[in-house]
Formats: C-alpha cells, sequence, structure tokens
C-alpha cells in the first residue's frame, strides 16, 4: 500500500515537511506546541470559516447556489477567497434523497482555500479504505444516520478535481441571517461525514 501513498513515502513532501520542522525545533527557532496550536487553527478554525462563508451565502442566496454548483472557483472568488489547492473545486449538493461524502484515496488531496487542512483521519487508510467500501458504515461511525433511501455518493478527491459538500440547510433557521448560519456550518458537514441541525429549540 505505502507504493501508491505518497505522501507517507520516504521522500515525500511529508517526510520533507517533518525534517524541516525537527530542524526548526532543534535549532530554537519554533517551539513544537505554538506551530501544533497553528495547525490546529488552519484545520478547524481559519480554513473551514472560509467555506462556511460560502455554504451560508448559498443557503440565502439562490443565484449564487446556482453559480456555486455550476463553477465553484469562480463563486468562491466572488467572495474573496482563491489560492493554492483551489483551482479545481467542485460543489457538490446534499438533498433529501442525496448525501455526498467525500474522500481522498490515494492520499490526502483536499481544497485548501475553502476547508483548510484536512483532519488527520482523512488521510489515514482507514478512512481513505471504507470511504469507498463501506461509507454508509462510515457515516455511522462519524454519528450521521440515513434512512435506507438515501443514496450515498462517494467523490474521490486528487490533484485536478476537489470537491466541498453544500450540506442541507437545517429545518428551523429560517429567520437566522447569512452570518449565523455560516456559524452553523461545521468542517465535517463539507467533508460530508456530517449533517447539520439547527440550534436547539430554535423556532
Ligand atoms: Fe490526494
Amino acid at each position: 500500500m505505502s507504493g501508491r501513498d505518497h505522501d507517507t513515502s520516504e521522500h515525500g513532501p511529508a517526510a520533507r515537511v517533518k525534517a524541516l520542522e525537527q530542524l526548526l525545533v532543534e535549532k530554537g527557532l519554533v517551539e513544537p506546541a505554538r506551530l501544533d496550536a497553528i495547525v490546529d487553527t488552519y484545520e478547524s478554525k481559519v480554513g473551514p470559516r472560509n467555506g462556511a462563508r460560502v455554504v451560508a451565502r448559498a443557503w440565502t442566496d439562490a443565484a449564487f447556489r446556482k453559480r456555486l454548483l455550476t463553477d465553484a472557483v469562480a463563486a468562491c472568488a466572488e467572495l474573496g477567497i482563491a489560492g493554492p489547492e483551489g483551482g479545481h473545486l467542485v460543489a457538490i449538493e446534499n438533498t433529501k434523497r442525496i448525501h455526498n461524502l467525500v474522500v481522498c484515496t490515494l492520499c490526502s488531496c483536499y481544497p485548501w482555500p475553502v476547508l483548510g487542512l484536512p483532519p488527520v483521519w482523512y488521510k489515514s487508510f482507514a478512512y481513505r479504505s471504507r470511504a469507498v467500501r463501506d461509507p454508509r458504515g462510515v457515516l455511522r461511525e462519524f454519528g450521521v444516520e440515513l434512512a435506507a433511501d438515501v443514496e450515498i455518493r462517494v467523490w474521490d478527491s486528487s490533484a485536478e478535481q476537489r470537491y466541498i459538500v453544500l450540506p442541507e440547510r437545517p429545518a428551523g433557521t429560517e429567520k437566522m441571517n447569512e452570518e449565523q448560519l455560516a456559524e452553523l456550518v461545521t468542517r465535517d458537514s463539507m467533508i460530508g461525514v456530517a449533517k447539520i441541525t439547527a440550534p436547539g429549540n430554535s423556532r
């Protein structure tokens, strides 16, 4: 398996980054804890907030939603979102009958401009192999139980094509504005391993 997995190869980019990180730590130029904090920020905060803005706009602006589903790169650019690893972005929409799940079976291709850095589990062999073989089981482990009549579509990312899931807007959010809606949108929902729920009992 490791032959296909260029990210963990001895001479691949991941190995070079690790070597560089080690050197910087040894030279006292960076603290490991500080580095972890930066990675965490880009993994779960800064990065996915861009995607959340895109989703909230699509929920509140039908014309934008249409443009997003037709040409995600151009639609994101309207919101000032662009950058490396984002040039081939495709948005896929969840509906009552279709649930989309994103994976990169080969390594860890991920849409950086809208989602930031990929979480560790996304890069794991277990997720990469099982997402295709048993998507329903994987979703169950993430706490998403889908009705039997919901079709699951699995999208395999590559350097040429990366995906963002447009999750369903939850019921009970009719009165929320775009900014409030963006707060509800989680990273995992845009990978397709979570659903979004409205804040408790809001009506
Ligand atoms: Fe990849």
